[in-house]
């Protein structure tokens, strides 16, 4: 052994109890009680809680978006992962012009990505077009380790749009290799009415940013999350549905997934912890967001749902736009560049439900690190405590409280959605193969030390 954390308390979906992790080489090789240190390094978790190191399996780091480019970069946003406790991110590769070969989007982002990194990545597809061409691409596409393409039930002015039977097809295709499809599962048409509806200048000007809310009721995203496990269904294809923002939604996974349908959920920390009410505060427009905040009883719905294995992953959806990209919209909700920044607090705001008595401590493990690396074929190299497992852990302080604070923070932003509000629990300490990346909230890591994730099969793999 090279190295020993030591002291702490694990914590796993399954078990907690008091042991050592041996590792050498960057991998996990023995745990136990007291491991004899030996000359190795010793990194002490003494009263804390030692976890396997969490994933963030949907962020957009320098994606070009709403005539900007979202601010946290590979760099900042890979610094504020580690900092937050998170070991890998996977991001998405979307074609720039719908001409584009997938593959060779793939290649530049990763080339984009490997110099910079401070955290392991891997990145999911994107399917904006649909033709023999395109069809040919998923095998070797899941063979280069790309094993989910997102699809786009909304953005048709960007040409991002995926009609029905575009889902279905890729549903059925990404079957045959292993592969499963994600969907940003929203209404376009009601959407795109509704916003035509509301568009007028006296009514903008009226409402301003709470317009988000006037244009996406919950029904614009159930309805679409029902069609798209309905093609789920009628396929058998494996289906994910990125960002879950309604009580609903997860109602309709849950009765799904009882049925059998390969179905999975994720829901992100500002839904559960924010609702629409903030549109209507001094510059509401900042926490304009795609799928949009909604009501109170969707955020405890969505507690509820991790809680009772309906819903089986968070990630954050982290795509941070600063003060002034957001200024961009000059008033009209119609221009906001769209997103927020996440992987930073995600697990702090996650355990707040552990403490609120909303999750069990041992799903949270579950949602941010042991089913996003079921699910997305990165098990047992990642997500697991285990010996052969890459030694990627965070050390968590249960008892540490803080006051949010941009300026103190690695993101690449000049504001936070909770910005002064009192956290309890915080990463002190993040591993990432046997090496410290993080400490105390600072990224101490190295530059393009973090590594492209080859992963395996994608699917509905987790209870
Ligand atoms: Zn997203």
């Amino acid at each position: 052994m090279d190295t020993i954390v030591k002291g702490g308390t694990i914590v796993t979906p399954h078990e907690k109890y008091k042991a050592d992790i041996g590792i050498k080489d960057g991998k996990i090789t023995s745990i136990a009680s007291n491991l004899e240190a030996n000359g190795a390094t010793v990194i002490d978790a003494t009263g804390k809680l030692v976890m396997p190191g969490m994933i963030d399996a949907h962020v957009h780091l320098s994606l070009p978006f709403g005539g900007t480019v979202s601010s946290d970069t590979w760099q900042t946003g890979t610094r504020a992962a580690a900092a937050g406790g998170i070991t890998t991110v996977v991001d998405f590769a979307i074609p720039r012009d719908r001409a584009d070969s997938l593959m060779e989007t793939v290649n530049n982002r990763k080339a984009e990505a490997e110099n910079d990194v401070y955290v392991d990545f891997a990145l999911h597809g994107a399917i904006t077009r649909w033709d023999e061409e395109s069809r040919k691409e998923i095998g070797p596409l899941c063979k280069a380790g790309i094993t989910t393409f997102k699809m786009f039930m909304v953005y048709r002015s960007i040409g991002w749009l995926s009609t029905d039977p575009m889902i279905v097809e890729a549903l059925e295709e990404t079957k045959k290799h292993g592969g499963m499809v994600q969907v940003h599962a929203e209404s376009v048409d009601l959407i795109d009415s509704l916003i035509e509806n509301h568009s007028s200048p006296e009514e903008i000007k009226k409402h301003g940013a709470y317009l988000h809310t006037l244009t996406r009721p919950q029904a614009s995203e159930y309805e679409a999350i029902q069609r798209a496990i309905t093609w789920a269904e009628y396929t058998g294809g494996h289906l994910y549905i990125v960002h879950m923002s309604t009580k609903r939604g997860a109602e309709m996974v849950a009765e799904a997934r009882k049925r059998g349908i390969n179905v999975i959920g994720e829901t992100c920390p500002q839904y559960m912890h924010l609702d629409d009410s903030v549109f209507s505060q001094e510059n509401g427009h900042y926490y304009a967001t795609q799928p949009q905040l909604k009501k109170p009883e969707d955020g405890e719905g969505l507690w509820n749902g991790l809680n009772s294995m309906a819903l089986s992953v968070v990630g954050t959806d982290t795509c941070t736009f600063n003060t002034e990209q957001k200024a961009l919209w000059e008033g009209d909700f119609r221009k906001i560049p769209m997103g927020m920044p996440g992987s930073e607090l995600m697990v702090s705001l996650i355990y707040e439900g552990v403490r609120e008595g909303k999750l069990d401590l041992h799903r949270m493990v579950a949602v941010m690190s042991e089913n996003p690396a079921k699910v997305f074929g990165m098990y047992p190299k990642k997500g697991a405590l285990l010996p052969g497992s890459d030694a990627d852990i965070m050390i968590f302080d249960p008892d540490k409280k803080y006051i949010v604070d941009f300026n103190q923070m690695e993101t690449n932003c000049d504001w936070s959605p909770y910005q002064g509000k009192e956290l309890t629990g915080f990463p002190t300490t993040t591993i990432l193969r046997g090496k410290i990346i993080a400490q105390d909230g600072k990224c101490v890591g190295d530059q393009g030390y973090g590594q492209f994730i080859k992963r395996g099969p994608s699917g509905n793999f987790v209870k």
